[in-house]
């Protein structure tokens, strides 16, 4: 399977979708861990990111997730805008003038996003943060690839474990961000950002799957 900028481009409007339909129950969860701005901050910055793109349809994959990256950080604000922002920059930097990525090159960029994201955040997995839902969701990738799955069964258990890694979160002590200031009330509530996160891993697989439909 050959991933092109125009898929690119749909799996960015396919997350900034879902982040609009699923923006307060975002903001739901982080109202019970957090400051009840989740949703709110991520629909600006996707609606943000949304505007942009009919002025990249013609650029290399590395630029058009950069320009996401960039636009996160300056639009999204709180914890989660740093770290988003960061994610696609990172992302970005391993496509460069690329405009077609094969499954081996999203899944080399999927691993410098979450790099991107604990260097940023310092957080490890365990800390109650979207490192839960995305550290799992990589790694059933990156196995279901090396066996030889195809992309699409493989990012379905990418997104399965990411949503695993999402439902684990509720029991989780927060100990990084703002949940982690209720110390031992974090306990019970699911993570706003392994939410995210998930939604984010679907949009992914849906793009995967648009490309198989129009491929065959
Ligand atoms: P804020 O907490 O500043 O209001 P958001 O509500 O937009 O920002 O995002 C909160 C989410 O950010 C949390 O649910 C958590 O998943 C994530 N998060 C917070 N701090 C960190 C961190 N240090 N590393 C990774 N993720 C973090
Ligand atoms: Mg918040």
């Amino acid at each position: 399977m050959q991933i092109t900028a125009k898929h690119i481009i749909y799996f960015i409007e396919e997350v900034a979708a879902r982040i609009k339909d699923q923006r307060d129950e975002l903001t739901l969860l982080d109202a019970a861990i957090g400051d009840a701005d989740h949703g709110n901050n991520l629909d600006r910055g996707f609606s943000a990111v949304l505007t942009k793109l009919p002025g990249m349809t013609d650029h290399d994959i590395g630029a058009i997730l950069k320009n996401v990256g960039s636009t996160l950080v300056s639009t999204v604000g709180g914890a989660s805008g740093p770290l988003y922002g960061t994610a696609f920059l990172r992302a970005g930097a391993t496509a460069v003038d690329r405009f077609e990525l094969a499954p081996a090159d999203v899944i080399t960029a999927l691993e410098a996003a979450m790099e991107g994201i604990q260097t940023r955040g310092k957080a490890q997995r365990g800390d109650k943060t979207m490192l839960d839902a995305m550290g799992p969701g990589i790694e059933a990738l990156q196995q279901a690839h090396a066996t030889g799955d195809d992309f699409v069964v493989a990012l379905r258990k990418g997104v399965a474990a990411t949503e695993a890694g999402m439902q684990a979160t509720i029991p989780m002590l927060a100990t990084k961000g703002r949940a982690s200031y209720l110390g031992e009330r974090s306990i019970g509530h699911q993570d706003p950002g392994a939410t995210s996160i998930f939604l984010i891993a679907q949009a992914l697989l849906v793009m995967a799957e648009y490309i198989q439909t129009t491929n065959s």
